[in-house]
């Protein structure tokens, strides 16, 4: 036995989490600025903003952060195509093309969907990037996977979302990015939440970071029946994504806060997502999409009315992009 510990055993967690391979598709860091004129309005706590909605590519969002190392994994492997999937108007398929056309690789999208009347949004963003969609209801990644490999590609698979233990490590390492913007002690981060990837990585960086703020997820897809279900979820992929990087931390469900109040049918627009896409951009400028972050504003809204904040608590809302999705349902917003 050696009396000597091994390098790796002298890294930190921070450490095993920054020599973790990435390829820059996003401009970082991405701002973080004061929201004066919606706080004064509102007349609560201050609030902030967390740009990832220009992130750069191909109009910007949060995947384009998980990309970077679901590509430099991919790229060690020998493929020639990523294939990945998602809902009509998916984000995360349209900046997967994009960081495709970027890195030299064909793409190819399962689109959970008919093919639509008009192209639009994040459907047309896809085309331009030159990707291969695939129209259909019932088919999965691995039959599509199987298609591809069929016709002489090399196939790597990327999850809805990008939400594994790869992409996770996204945001656990925007967490660290935030500790060394900071000029504010935020009390509170809020942002859309859905397939895992973005909060488990928060609650990691927090936890690396030492950040004691909290961590508020607004579910976008799963309701109030489905919390124990998105819980457990969110904990496993923390401890997996955790233990692919030999980060001696754990995670029990305990650990994320998830607000499943107002997931009420997923891409259903009604007034709390209205409301919020108009009073942000009215208030502000800044463009929020109708799927994710009107719905987690909109909820970040509700909870200040109702009175979950004081005064003195400094809210950070992430803000995760999805604004070429605001084409596609315009006739929803006005
Ligand atoms: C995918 C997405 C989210 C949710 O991120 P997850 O990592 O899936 O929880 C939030 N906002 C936008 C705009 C998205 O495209």
């Amino acid at each position: 036995m050696s009396y000597f510990k091994t390098q790796e055993e002298f890294l930190t967690d921070i450490e095993c989490l920054e020599r973790q391979p990435r390829v820059p598709l996003a401009f970082l860091p991405t701002p973080i600025h004061e929201l004066k004129r919606a706080s004064k309005t509102l007349n609560g706590p201050k609030l902030f903003i967390k740009r990832d909605d220009q992130t750069g590519l191909a109009l910007g969002g949060n995947k384009t952060r998980k990309l970077e190392y679901l590509l430099a994994d991919a790229l060690k492997k020998d493929v020639d195509t990523i294939i990945t999937a998602g809902a009509i108007q998916s984000n995360h398929c349209r900046q997967t093309a994009a960081a495709c056309s970027k890195m030299g690789l064909r793409c190819e999208l399962l689109l959970k969907s008919k093919p639509p009347e008009e192209i639009q949004g994040n459907v047309l963003l896809d085309l331009l990037c030159g990707a291969h969609i695939h129209w259909s209801e019932t088919e999965d990644l691995q039959s599509i996977a199987k298609k591809s490999q069929e016709a002489g590609h090399k196939p790597y698979v990327v999850p809805y979302g990008g939400s594994n233990e790869i992409g996770a490590l996204a945001y656990a390492n925007a967490m660290v990015e935030i500790q060394q913007q900071l000029k504010e002690n935020f009390t509170h981060i809020v942002f859309a939440s859905c397939s895992a990837g973005t909060q488990s990585g928060l609650v990691i960086g927090s936890k690396l970071t030492k950040f004691d703020g909290k961590i508020v997820g607004i579910s976008i897809e799963y309701g109030k029946e489905d919390q124990g279900y998105y819980l457990k979820m969110l904990s496993d992929l923390a401890n997996l994504t955790c233990s692919r990087i030999g980060a001696k931390v754990t995670f029990t469900m305990d650990d994320f806060i998830v607000n499943t109040e107002y997931a009420k049918g997923y891409a259903v627009i009604g007034d709390l997502e209205r409301d919020a896409v108009l009073f942000m951009a009215r208030q502000e400028g800044i463009l929020l999409d109708p799927v994710y972050t009107g719905r987690a504003f909109g909820g970040l809204l509700d909870m200040i009315e109702k009175g979950a904040f004081s005064k003195d608590d400094k809210i950070l809302f992430w803000h995760t992009g999805g604004t070429p999705a605001l084409f596609a349902r315009g006739k929803e917003l006005l």
